[in-house]
């Protein structure tokens, strides 16, 4: 599973055919190849055949609350950057059977479901997506933290380390920034660096490089990891030379710089030392407790179980779905809620993902995807927040000093 062993790097350069042709091999040894589609329109991740199936031209125009696809970029095939899904549809899905029950006679039978065994190809994987799945990784037990080697984890959910362990992921490299994304700040993007089968890097023709040109899009396809590399001999490209990898990474440079939004420096100690400040009660006027931001969120893992039984009484099934820190119930404990009110939802999600998520996993619980902003039906902004905690802060300690 680890896809950042190989130490040799292999690139090639390829065409559409050549993603084509990448496609139906993996399609041929995978029950499913899963890839960015529009649906109900935005970009959502289902079952790709070619890349004819991918959001051909499209760009997304996104804000806080703001979500538009539009047409805009000729024959590129990455333009948009991410929709309201994530990978986590799959690796982690919103509803799963944990344990079913069946009466026999006197008896009592308990089974658990079989174990998850569809291979499944994750393809146009962001980078801030790599790095979401890296943290489930840890918050499901299907990767070294905290000092301890994978496998040695108190816990490991198997169904989520079996669907893992089962895949094979296509990294897409971003050629361009939403106005939601901060990436760069999180250092989880716009280039992938690890956790990849293979990645790709779409690169506009020359010698002007704007998205808009209609066609000669070329493809830079690097390994890492040996299945990858296996692929990479059949896609029918050429070697890439030294021109091709600088004009790669001239990409990732110009969305780095693009990319305006960003998180303030130190936000885990930050918000620590300020879980008493004034803008938790105005971030509480606005919020709806909606549980939007939860949803699409590529990290949050939040669940809650459901007994169902039929009318006889012989069958009975036990249900995980999501859940969301935003809702009343999920905070029940012992004949009530432990957090009443929005402010307290709110400080709990934020410090939850900046800041104390670290104690518990080593990393951030954030990647910089934007998703939160785009989807916040009122707009809220997580760097926004962040920054007028941090901004208060600055302005007290010059006053004081
Ligand atoms: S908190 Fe927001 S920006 Fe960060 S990973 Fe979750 S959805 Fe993306
Ligand atoms: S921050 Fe926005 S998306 Fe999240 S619960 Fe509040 S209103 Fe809903």
């Amino acid at each position: 599973m680890d896809r950042s062993t190989t130490t040799d790097v292999r690139r090639i350069v390829t065409d559409r055919k050549g993603l084509d042709t990448l496609v139906a091999a993996l399609g041929a040894e995978y029950d499913a190849v899963i890839g960015p589609r529009v649906s109900g329109g935005a970009v959502t991740y289902d079952p790709i055949a070619s890349t004819a199936d991918l959001p051909v031209g499209m760009v997304d125009e996104q804000e806080g609350g703001h979500y538009r696809l539009h047409d805009g970029a000729g024959d590129a095939l990455f333009a948009y950057t991410v929709g309201p899904q994530s990978w986590k549809k799959y690796l982690y899905p919103p509803r799963q059977t944990l344990w079913r029950g069946t009466r026999h006679g006197g008896g009592f039978a308990v089974e658990a479901p079989p174990a998850p065994t569809e291979r499944l190809v994750f393809f146009g994987v962001r980078p801030c997506e790599l790095a979401a799945i890296a943290i489930q990784d840890k918050v499901f037990g299907a990767a070294a933290h905290d000092g301890r080697a994978k496998g040695e984890q108190q816990y490991t959910d198997t169904g989520y380390a079996a669907r893992r362990a089962a895949s094979f992921i296509v990294a897409v490299n971003c050629g361009r920034a939403s106005a939601t994304c901060f990436c760069a700040s999180m250092d989880t993007g716009p280039r992938a660096r690890s956790g990849y089968d293979l990645a790709i890097t779409e690169i506009p023709p020359e010698p002007a490089p704007e998205l808009t040109r209609d066609a000669g899009f070329t493809y830079l396809v690097e390994s890492g990891s040996e299945r990858g590399e296996a692929l990479l001999d059949r896609l029918g490209g050429r070697p890439a030379a030294d021109g091709d990898i600088q004009a790669a990474e001239s990409v990732s440079q110009a969305t780095r710089a693009s990319m305006k939004r960003e998180m303030v420096p130190d936000a885990a100690p930050l918000l620590a030392r300020n879980l008493d400040h004034p803008r938790w009660d105005e971030v509480a006027e606005r919020c709806l407790s909606c549980a939007n931001c939860t949803m699409v969120c590529p990290t949050c893992f939040c669940s809650t179980v459901e007994d169902t039984t039929d009318l006889t009484g012989d069958h009975v099934e036990r249900w995980r779905r999501w859940d969301s820190c935003f809702t009343l119930d999920f905070s029940y404990i012992h004949g009530g809620s432990i957090r009443r009110d929005t402010r307290s939802r709110y400080r709990q999600w934020m410090t939850h993902k900046l800041s104390s998520w670290e104690e518990q996993f080593g990393t951030s619980g954030c990647t910089g995807c934007g998703r939160c902003i785009t989807w916040c039906p009122v707009g809220i902004d997580i760097t926004e927040e962040a920054r007028a905690i941090h901004e208060s802060e600055r302005r007290a300690n010059e006053g004081s000093a």
